[in-house]
């Protein structure tokens, strides 16, 4: 049977990375990884801890090439150094310049690009109003909150390259109350910058809060081992998240989590 060609922002195929151990022996941290986001789509991936989602999202923004397999960005094939400064890329850590105020810190991406300084300027201004940061552009990092500094980190990753952004569990180290005023922050990026977002998370709730799909990854070697679609209307209201919907696909993912370890 023809099968319609998939039309993606981000593809990868049958990707294996292999690290040398300690040891001298080859450890597989991802293993037949094929997976494809549509454009536009917010997909989440959870998994427990060592089973390569961090290797993936590194790879993916091309900081080091797979051992094998295929990255497509909108249906083009691209190596590790075409991705690289083309995919907007937030790590775990907010990793700000503490010399930079926060706007400085928010228009790097677009100096690297080699956007002239008043038209970055007016963007990162433009996105600060939008993300309510605008009272806090000339704040340096040490005298902001550390969901503040996570919000200038999102601006700053937003406005970096392409429609493309990639986040290693962002919100990690934040109290819950933030972490869901966050969950706010990127779906108004998401939406009123059309981003097409691939996050690393390991918490079920977030991922459900925010997701058009999820995919679940098993440990060492790190691979895709299943998939749900979040059928839920947006926004995913206190009343939706505690609805049966909602609570079927949580213990759905607690399940197939439990089964991966
Ligand atoms: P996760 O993000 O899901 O917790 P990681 O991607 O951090 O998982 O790690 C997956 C596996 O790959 C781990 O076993 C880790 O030790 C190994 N690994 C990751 N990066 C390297 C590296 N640079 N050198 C050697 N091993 C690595």
């Amino acid at each position: 049977m023809m099968t319609e060609p998939q039309n993606y922002a981000l593809e990868a195929r049958n990707i294996y990375q292999s690290y040398q151990n300690g040891a001298g022996t080859l450890v597989n941290a991802l293993q037949s990884v094929s997976f494809g986001v549509r454009p536009q789509e917010f997909v989440s991936i959870i998994g427990p801890s060592g089973a390569g989602k961090s290797t993936l999202l590194g790879l993916l923004a091309g900081l080091e090439s797979q051992t094998s397999g295929e990255v497509f960005l909108h249906n083009r094939q691209v190596t590790a150094k075409q991705r690289l400064g083309n995919v907007g890329f937030m790590p775990q850590k907010d990793a700000l310049a503490p010399w930079r105020t926060a706007l400085d810190n928010a228009v790097a991406g677009l100096e690297v690009k080699g956007t002239p300084r008043k038209e970055a300027t007016m963007l990162a201004l433009n996105l600060f109003r939008r993300m309510g940061l605008e009272d806090f552009a000339r704040t340096y990092p040490y005298a902001l909150s550390g969901g503040m500094r996570q919000r200038v980190a999102l601006a700053r990753s937003a406005l970096a390259a392409g429609d493309l952004l990639l986040m290693d569990e962002p919100f990690g180290a934040l109290d819950a109350l933030t972490r869901s005023d966050m969950h706010k922050w990127i779906l108004e990026v998401w939406q009123s910058m059309r981003k097409t977002i691939l996050l690393v998370t390991h918490d079920i709730q977030e991922a459900l809060v925010v997701s058009d799909r999820i995919l679940v990854m098993s440990a060492r070697p790190g691979t895709m081992v299943a998939e749900l679609v979040v059928d839920l209307p947006r926004p995913r209201t206190i009343e939706i998240q505690t609805g049966q919907a909602f609570n079927t696909m949580r213990e759905q993912l607690a399940k197939k989590l439990e089964s991966t370890t």
